[in-house]
Formats: C-alpha cells, structure tokens, sequence
C-alpha cells in the first residue's frame, strides 16, 4: 500500500495513505439483466469486493443501473465504466461510488470539444454526486496523440497520458481520484507503475494487468507484476482480470486477495515464475459480450496450441467488438468475438471472420503457417 498517497473514498471502502488494500472486480453479466448483474455483484462483496465495476454504454444501460443500486445499496460498492460515451456520466453519477472514464476514448464522440472540456464535464457530475474518479489508461486505447508523440515506447505514452489527466483533475480542484496504467505485459505494468507512482507519489494507483486469461497462468501473470510493486509499496487497490466462466467472477476477488495476504506475508510466488513461449492474453469479459460462448472458446484455445508451448507466439482472444480490434493488435494472432462469427487477425491485418464452431480449424492453420514463416527467417538470418 502506498504510505504516501492520499487517502480516496469510494462509497464505504477507503484507499490509500496506508489504508488497507481493497480488492476490486467487475461484473461479467448483461447490464440490463438485472437480476443476473444484482447477483454477481453481490456475491463478489461476499467473497470481499471492495467495489464491483458495471459497464454502461447507453440509456438503457443507464436506466438498469439506477435499479442494480437500488437493490445492492449498502451491499455493495458501484464503479461505472464508461467507453466513449462520456456524457453518460450524468445521468449514471447519482448512482455509483466511482466512475471509470478511458482517457483514450475521449476522442469520439463530439469532436468539437476539447478533451480538457470533456474531463470537466465528467468531475463535474462526480462532485455533485460526491463519487470518486479513476482515470482508468489501457494499452490497449492509448490516447492516439501519447501514442504519436511517444513512437516505439507504449509505456512513455500510457504514463504521459496518465500524468496529463492528473494536471487536467488537479486544476479542476477534484483530488477524489485515482489512477490506472494497465498493460497485458506484467513487464510493461511493472514499468509503467514505477515510473507513475515517481511522478506522482500522490496519487493512489489502482493495479491491473489487463487480459491476464485464463486461470491459473492468468494468476501468475498477474503476481509477475503485483508482487514486485506491492513489495515497494506501489498499489492502493487492485484487480486480477481472469477469463473465467460468469458463476465463478468472484475467483478474481479470492485470487486478489491473496496476493495482497501472501505479499504481506512475505510469500512470492512468482519468484521464479518465468513467463516465455506461447502466450495467450484473454479478456475477463464484461457487459459488452455478445455470445457467452467467448469464455470456452478462450478455453479451446488454451488447449489447442498446450502442445505448442515453446513457441514464441501471443495469441488474443478478445470478448467483443469494443475493445476486440485495438486489443488484438500486438498479437501474433488475434480473435475477437462477434454475435455469430469469430473475427480473425494476424498481427493489425484483419484475415476474416468465421463461424464459432470454424474458428478453431482456421486458428490452427494460421498457427501452423506463423511457426513455418518463423523458421524460414531463423534459417535464413
Ligand atoms: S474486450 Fe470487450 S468484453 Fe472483454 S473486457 Fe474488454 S470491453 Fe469487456
């Protein structure tokens, strides 16, 4: 835990300036389903969800929300996460104890403004409704003038952005807030962090290695990166983003606890941990999947490519078109999941897209065709 970060509040749960580390998740669940979204966030306060996350992308989304509170509301604690639709926040702020807003997805929508303009809408509906702020930056979505201005470096860009954000808060006079710097490479979150957390000591940092996957690499993946900054006292609050089926979402909770018991203990499990050959990077699905079958899918991958595991190859598979295109771009090989059809790339070139119950066998010979190409310039070099 951070001794020099100030202390933020979001709803019953405190973080930072040496408080406790609060473990946070969010929910897997169709936002309008009400009832399905109501029980998952519960049971996450019950395994010891600090804040439970829910994901609203339009007014219907918005409308649910306001019923989601009103039937966890001294149950649990709500953060809302916002894509490009940032005026959402108006009508979703009397609702939650936080909102997460992407500092890369403010460009979208409603050009004309500045994005300093559009920040100073989103803290104005937080102070009114007395929520906290996470500026939530993702590899991923990097703002697009960090990523130009920062060529070959993605973690100068996602820690500029970042840095750039806390100015534009800080002027508005909201301190309520905290920040993420999230990468699906624990090397890259281990870098991104420390440098942050030198710029700016007093910010409470919210930990995630994104897309993690799959259990139980997804956990150590994750323990590369948290336990080493935990131990230097980088971290208020965290996140273990696993792909895991929706009845067993509050494994993310259990697992982060963990971490943060066994780094208190002394206990690192990662040590030794190295993390080489075939890598999958999987999201942990959100509201924004449109066919649940995501989650078996990233299964069948895993256990398709077990006996290619030496292989230097990443893989992404990808729960839905929002994130799905942008994520996959760093991979070998990317898939992100459609209504009916599995969408294909190799590397930013998109391939096409194919049924569910197709994807695998084109899978398996785009893997094929990469390691032949990848031996032909070991040959030849
Ligand atoms: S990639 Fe899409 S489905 Fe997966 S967590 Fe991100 S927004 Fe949700």
């Amino acid at each position: 835990m951070g001794l020099r970060t100030r202390r933020v509040k979001i709803g019953t749960t405190e973080l930072g300036a040496g408080a406790p580390i609060p473990v946070q998740s969010m929910c897997a669940t169709h936002t309008q389903n009400i009832g399905e979204t109501v029980a998952q966030a519960r049971a996450m306060a019950a395994a010891g969800a600090g804040v439970v996350r829910i994901a609203v992308d339009s007014d219907k989304d918005a409308a649910a929300l306001a019923e989601i509170r009103r039937q966890t509301r001294g149950a649990v604690n709500l953060s809302v996460d916002l894509q490009e639709n940032w005026r959402l926040s108006a009508s979703v702020a009397p609702h939650v104890d936080k909102i997460r807003y992407n500092p890369g997805h403010l460009h979208h929508h409603e050009r004309e403004m500045t994005v300093v303009q559009k920040v100073a809408f989103i803290i104005e509906q937080a102070r009114n409704a007395g929520c906290a702020v996470r500026i939530g930056v993702n590899c991923g979505s990097t703002d697009p003038a960090q990523t130009a201005s920062h060529p070959g470096d993605s973690v100068g860009a996602t820690v500029e952005s970042a840095l750039q954000h806390c100015a534009i808060v800080d002027a508005l006079k909201f301190t309520n807030y905290v920040v993420s710097i999230k990468d699906s490479d624990p090397k890259k979150v281990i870098e991104a962090n420390r440098r942050f957390a030198k710029a700016r000591p007093d910010v409470p940092i919210h930990l995630g290695v994104t897309e993690a996957g799959l259990p139980p690499g997804g956990v150590m993946k994750t323990r590369l990166a948290f336990e080493p900054l935990l131990a230097e006292g980088i971290g208020d609050t965290l996140r273990v983003s696993l792909t895991v089926p929706n009845d067993q979402k509050p494994l993310e909770i259990t697992e982060g606890r963990r971490i943060v018991d066994d780094v208190r203990a002394g206990r690192f499990l990662a040590r030794d941990y190295v993390l080489s050959g075939l890598n999958i990077i999987s999201c942990p699905s959100c509201s924004r999947v449109e066919n649940q079958d995501f989650v078996k899918l990233a299964e069948k991958v895993r256990d398709l490519v077990q006996p290619l595991k030496e292989h230097e190859i990443t893989i992404a598979v990808m729960g839905c078109r929002v994130n799905g295109p942008g994520e996959t771009d760093d991979a070998d090989l990317g898939l992100w999941c459609g209504p009916t059809h599995v969408n294909v790339k190799r590397g930013t070139e998109k391939i096409g897209a194919f049924k569910y119950d197709e994807v695998l066998d084109k899978l398996e010979a785009e893997i094929a065709a990469l390691i032949a190409r990848k031996k032909t310039a070991a040959a030849g070099s």
